[in-house]
């Protein structure tokens, strides 16, 4: 143990204490409307590493920066703004297109989206992997905004758990996974989206917006706002991802996993005909947990016996699904009284149903039922 963790609110003290801390190049985790983040400044090297530290995180896996929405407000446009400061390289800001990413950033910026694009100077490799691009977004939240206003640099922030393990959606499991490593834990309340960003990859000419990471925001939205057809990334908007390997950041297929077994479906419980349910093998005698996105019909508590059943949903919003879906994979997992968990995926009507499902097949390492 490194340090002595505290969670405080977001007070003015601790957002300035935060600060402090970002400046002397020290991580923090703070809130975003998606899940919480591991935060450091994103023009400090050594800081960044900390991060790659503190969640064994391999170096392969870039980091996204988080910038101030003070950005929107410039006169000379947000895309000016963000290569001025050297978030962004300077040909962005006069690209052909660039009207139809400032169309996108007015209308999701601060929010769940996050833009790849060809990276400024002052972002140093460690935080693109390397890579020539960075992924930026503005989050939402208002403690996050006010510490990126308090520090006047923008943040790379990852998400606040150990790599390759379940999203933290409260402070409390940021405190649970990271505490005695890093000093300070920014408590802004539960995530209000619940799952990662939508991450689009943007090239100029010819003009190409292509999905790195279904999350709230859907395919079928960007196409409809910016008039160009958006390519889905091959294997993962489906429900079965190849096994690709590490060939793309971010789309490792084990992630957000939890330590126990976790077996889907490939439908919902409410599309399943219970008769025609038969229980798998790994199943069978196990002390199962069952995360269901709807109500769960009684005939498949008779089935599967379970030990213990989380409804997500009343109605399978998604919304609802996806706010609790992090928070109740913990539960199964930390539950002592059950071995394997069973979860049913949404239909993938929506930008988030098709997130929840991306999630749950890098969680269950591809595993599905039948
Ligand atoms: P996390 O914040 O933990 O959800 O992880 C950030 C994710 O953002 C990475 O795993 C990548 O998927 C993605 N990402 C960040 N920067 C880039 C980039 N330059 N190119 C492609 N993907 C990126
Ligand atoms: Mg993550």
């Amino acid at each position: 143990m490194r340090f002595t963790t505290r969670i405080h609110l977001a007070t003015s003290d601790a957002i300035q204490e935060a600060a402090q801390l970002l400046k002397a190049g020290e991580v923090v985790g703070l809130p975003t409307e998606t899940v919480y983040g591991l935060a450091a400044n994103a023009h400090n090297a050594n800081a960044v590493k900390e991060i790659f530290n503190v969640k064994q995180r391999p170096a392969f896996d870039p980091l996204i920066v988080h910038v101030s929405d003070q950005h929107l407000q410039s006169p000379a446009g947000p895309l000016a703004s963000l290569s001025l400061e050297g978030t962004i390289a300077p040909q962005v800001a006069t690209w052909k297109n660039r009207a139809k990413i400032e169309l996108l950033i007015a209308r999701y910026w601060p929010g769940p989206l996050t833009l790849v694009l060809p990276k400024g100077l002052s972002i140093p490799d460690v935080v693109t992997s390397g890579q020539p691009t960075v992924g930026i977004r503005c989050p939402a939240h208002l403690a996050f905004q006010q510490v990126l206003a308090a520090t006047k640099f923008p943040l790379a922030a990852p998400s606040a758990n150990l790599f390759g393990r379940i999203s933290p959606t409260r402070a409390q499991h940021v405190y649970r996974e990271l505490g005695g490593q890093i000093q300070l834990i920014i408590d802004g309340g539960p995530c209000t989206v619940g799952v990662e960003s939508t991450i689009i990859q943007i090239i100029d000419e010819p003009f190409t917006v292509k999905i790195l990471r279904p999350g709230k925001i859907a395919a079928d939205e960007i196409e409809r706002l910016i008039g160009t057809p958006v390519t889905p990334t091959p294997g993962i908007a489906q429900t079965q991802i190849q096994k690709q390997g590490a060939v793309a950041p971010g789309m490792l297929d084990e992630h957000y996993a939890p330590t126990k077994p976790l077996i889907l479906t490939l439908r919902p419980f409410s599309q399943m005909v219970p008769s025609m349910v038969a229980v798998p093998n790994e199943l069978k005698g196990k002390k199962v947990g069952i995360l269901s996105t709807g109500p769960l019909l009684d005939s498949f508590w008779n089935t599967f016996n379970p030990v213990k059943v989380i409804e997500l949903s009343h109605q399978a919003v998604p919304q609802e699904i996806a706010q609790r879906l992090f928070l109740s994979l913990r539960e199964l997992d930390e539950d002592q009284t059950v071995d394997w968990i069973l979860a049913d995926v949404p239909e993938p009507t929506s930008g988030l149903g098709l997130a929840i499902r991306d999630r749950l097949n890098r969680a269950s390492r591809n595993k599905p039922l039948d």
